[in-house]
């Protein structure tokens, strides 16, 4: 028998579990405004929203996880009220958001900050042109909410104790060099529109650069990005403004022949219940197509049966499941990565398993500026030590990167080898040769 369960979604008033929540009503629960509002920030936040729900060892271990974390923390009531508060520990929609010093893992050996290299390919702030066609946007450094493991934690969200963060293009009048430069560059086609999160543009925002860059005429295809309908699918229903200020740019897209869609960023089947089905249909209704992206996490979608669910799920909303991601090597969450291999083996899983057009390509956003790679194309990948080598001929031509697994993924001997310095160095280059890259000066790692 196939197993449909992944098209039963979670329905009723389930925040009303948590005792902050106890007495919140539908209207209220979905109004997006409200959802802000109450975020949480801090553990004092949390703990007056679960209250004794979470154990008083949870509500310690997090509060230090807070405070060790490089990115802040901002959780809506919405994935607040999905986590099974009975075993947070194990919880998918937690282990995202929530820090947790007892699981925190000291960081690759070859981590660096920036691991994409993006403030190097950026030619003003703001912008990354590092493909040949295609160009990231990132007009905006706040989000809905924080991921422990977001790619930017240089500069996205506010300072912590841990992290002051790198400035990007924050202002409408910033924006004017980043569309003089996509203006002035005709190879240019395609622009991503990130972040930071196109949620947290005001809908005259979103209208203004969604118009400005419809309006250069090499521009074909944009797309606006977002981890919202993730983590408060309500806003799509309630923020009339927003919703209208990107249907218009999408209408007047189509009018001109150029392509504007969503792309969004669930990561666990969980994540998805009857509001995020209500909040898709109407985009559906409207002809706002939505692309997801996922990030290949430990724990929370990196056993082949739930990312099948997450991509099942996620066909049945209408919504394409585009990319899944090896976890990028930020600094802080190797408690999240996962190996090469177990990128691959889910990948073999899920494959096969509804239309091809629904199924993700996995890819590893090479570290040192590669570009994002397919997990299976690489030059050599040493398993035993973690060591993936990638090449990457049309993105930095003759340069080769390195992915390195998670250590603790090793077995004994492996980590053990990590553990010296010249031994590890030796590795590395004993797995470049087996690439058949000579020159380890042209190597970025
Ligand atoms: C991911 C990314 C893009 C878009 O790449 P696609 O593979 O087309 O989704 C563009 N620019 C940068 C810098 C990126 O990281
Ligand atoms: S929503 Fe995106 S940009 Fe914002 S914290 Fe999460 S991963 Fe980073």
């Amino acid at each position: 028998m196939t197993d449909m369960s992944y098209r039963e979604l979670r329905s009723g008033e389930f925040w009303r579990r948590i005792p902050a929540y106890a007495d919140v009503d539908e209207p209220t629960f979905l109004d997006h405004l409200w959802q802000q509002r109450h975020s949480v920030k801090t553990p004092e936040e949390l703990l007056e929203t679960v209250r004794d729900l979470a154990s008083p060892e949870f509500i310690r271990d997090a509060r230090l996880g807070f405070h060790r974390a490089p990115m802040a923390v901002r959780v809506s009531p919405y994935a607040v009220a999905l986590v099974d508060w009975s075993d947070p520990y194990h919880d998918p929609i937690r282990k995202q958001f929530i820090p947790v010093a007892s699981a925190l893992l000291p960081d690759h050996p070859r981590l660096t900050f920036d691991s994409l290299h993006e403030q190097e390919d950026s030619p003003v702030p703001g912008l990354v042109h590092r493909y040949a066609d295609k160009a990231l946007f990132l007009p905006v450094a706040v989000c809905p909410v924080y991921c422990r493991f977001c790619t930017r934690s240089y500069a996205i969200g506010p300072d912590t104790d841990n992290v002051d963060k790198v400035g990007l293009a924050k202002t409408p009048k910033q924006w004017q060099d980043v569309f003089a430069y996509v203006g002035a560059h005709e190879e240019l086609e395609d622009i991503v529109i990130s972040g930071g999160d196109a949620y947290q543009l005001p809908p005259k925002n979103l209208e203004l650069i969604g118009n400005a860059l419809l309006d250069i005429p090499h521009v074909r295809r944009m797309r606006f990005a977002t981890k919202g309908p993730a983590i408060m699918p309500m806003k799509l229903i309630t923020d009339h403004a927003w919703v209208d200020a990107l249907a218009g740019v999408v209408e007047r897209g189509r009018r001109m022949g150029k392509d504007v869609v969503l792309h969004t960023h669930f990561n666990a089947p969980e994540e998805i219940t009857e509001i995020t089905q209500r909040a898709m249909r109407l985009l559906f209704e409207r002809g706002i197509f939505v692309r997801n992206q996922s990030v290949l996490i430990r724990g929370v979608n990196d056993e082949p049966e739930r990312m099948q669910r997450l991509v099942k799920r996620l066909g049945y909303l209408n919504v394409h499941p585009y990319y899944v991601y090896m976890h990028d090597m930020v600094k802080g969450v190797e408690d999240l990565r996962t190996t090469v291999q177990t990128a691959i083996d889910v990948e073999k899983f899920v494959r096969g398993s509804t239309a091809g057009f629904n199924t993700p390509t996995f890819v590893c956003d090479a570290p040192g500026g590669g570009g994002k790679r397919d997990v299976h194309s690489f030059e050599h990948y040493d398993r035993e030590n973690g060591i993936a080598v990638y090449a990457a001929p049309s993105v930095k031509p003759g340069r080769t990167f390195i992915y390195f697994d998670p250590i603790d993924r090793l077995e004994p001997a492996a980590r053990e080898r990590w553990q010296n310095e010249r031994v590890a160095g030796e590795m590395v280059h004993e797995a470049l040769r087996r690439a058949g890259i000579g020159d380890a000066s042209l190597v970025i790692a």
